[in-house]
């Protein structure tokens, strides 16, 4: 070997190794651009939400993924404040307490979740209706009494019509037009509060992200690396249901498993059906329901779980862009169904 080809081959190996360094540098000028899913948990509404961001690490150590998860737990946090019935101040309860025909003023949150819940009325044709408090407390739902089969039946529900909505200028008005009524907003509460948030993130430039409170979800734009969300829709007797791709959509899931008790034999559920005052009794375990605002699919799942299959997937046939997954209850033992989890029924998450 000659020592001008020694000199060559040094030559090259300084380029090469030059070459390198270039490339390693580059990378890691890139890395605080690279994209990943920055989550955040708090508890709200009696069990957790979680915001999901996509974001660059860059982003991410500015603090802007967790200022804006922030702006969204305060506004999950607003709507429990307006509408919760376990909150002594809040609009509902105020409503819940005020005397037949008697008008309350409602904030822009609470008047916004009643149109909410008329409009799921309306579309349901009946068998979403908030109007279900007394008949929960009966039966020892949302009470610190023992949940039990009541002596004698209730009526059944009172028609939605019987929350009256009143506007005058930019002031918000409601009453219950008759005595002994009460309204519980925990059918579509979580769902609202979820787009709500949803908002809170968009007015703030996110642009990639899920929502998730207690199982019920948004997703809007993309996970990292640009791949649709992913999300697992758990078998209510265990396993999973399916995986959905979901772009720009909420899901959200039913069921009498999230809380129920077993009397006489029979399990209830805590989903009434407004025609009998009494739990419903269709059949049905579990109703995901997909839809484009989470609102609409966490009342359309309550619904579904009233109407029973087939009369519920005629319903969602019905309706564009709207889908769902029913779990049977067919055959599923009191003993085999997995008690209420604290976090819902549906992992949320990239690949989850
Ligand atoms: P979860 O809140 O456990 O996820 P749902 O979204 O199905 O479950 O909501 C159940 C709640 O909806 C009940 O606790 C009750 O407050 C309310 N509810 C029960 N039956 C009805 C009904 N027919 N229409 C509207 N809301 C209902
Ligand atoms: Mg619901």
């Amino acid at each position: 070997m000659s020592a001008s080809s020694d000199k060559a081959a040094a030559a090259r190996g300084r380029v090469l190794l030059k070459a390198l360094l270039l490339l390693a540098a580059l990378l890691l000028l890139l890395l605080p651009f690279r994209q990943r899913a920055f989550r955040f948990t708090a508890p709200a509404m009696g069990t957790r939400a979680s915001v999901t961001i996509t974001d660059s690490l860059l982003a991410g150590l500015a603090g802007a993924p967790a200022a804006a998860a922030g702006a969204a737990f305060a506004e999950i946090e607003a709507v429990e404040r307006a509408v919760s019935i376990f909150r002594p101040g809040s609009d509902i309860a105020r409503l819940n307490a005020a005397p037949a025909g008697a008008e309350i003023e409602l904030s822009r949150l609470s008047h916004e979740a009643l149109l909410a819940v008329r409009e799921a009325a309306a579309m349901t044709g009946g068998a979403f209706n908030v109007l279900v408090l007394p008949a929960e407390r009966r039966w020892g739902f949302k009470t610190d009494a023992r949940r039990s089969v009541p002596p004698d039946d209730g009526p059944p529900l009172p028609d939605a019509a019987a929350i009256v909505l009143r506007e005058d200028g930019d002031r918000r008005f409601a009453s219950l037009a008759g005595e002994g009524m009460g309204v519980d907003l925990g059918g579509i509460a979580k769902g609202f509060a979820v787009d709500r948030a949803v908002e809170a993130l968009r007015s703030r430039g996110v642009r990639d992200a899920i929502v998730e409170i207690g199982g019920d979800l948004r997703c809007i734009g993309r996970a990292p690396g640009g791949a649709p969300w992913r999300v697992a829709v758990r078998d209510p007797r265990g396993g999973v249901l399916a995986v959905l791709e979901v772009g720009d959509r909420a899901v959200a899931t039913s069921g009498d498993y999230e809380d129920f008790f077993v009397g006489g034999g029979r399990r209830y559920g805590h989903i009434f059906d407004p025609r009998t005052g009494r739990p419903a009794e269709s059949g049905v375990a579990g109703a995901t329901v997909i839809a484009g605002s989470c609102a609409m699919a966490d009342a359309l799942a309550t619904a579904v779980v009233v109407l029973g299959r087939e009369e519920g997937e005629r319903l969602v046939d019905r309706l564009p862009g709207v889908e769902c997954l029913i779990a049977d209850a067919e055959g599923t033992a009191p003993g085999r169904v997995p008690p209420r989890r604290p976090d819902g029924n549906i992992a949320a998450g990239r690949g989850a």
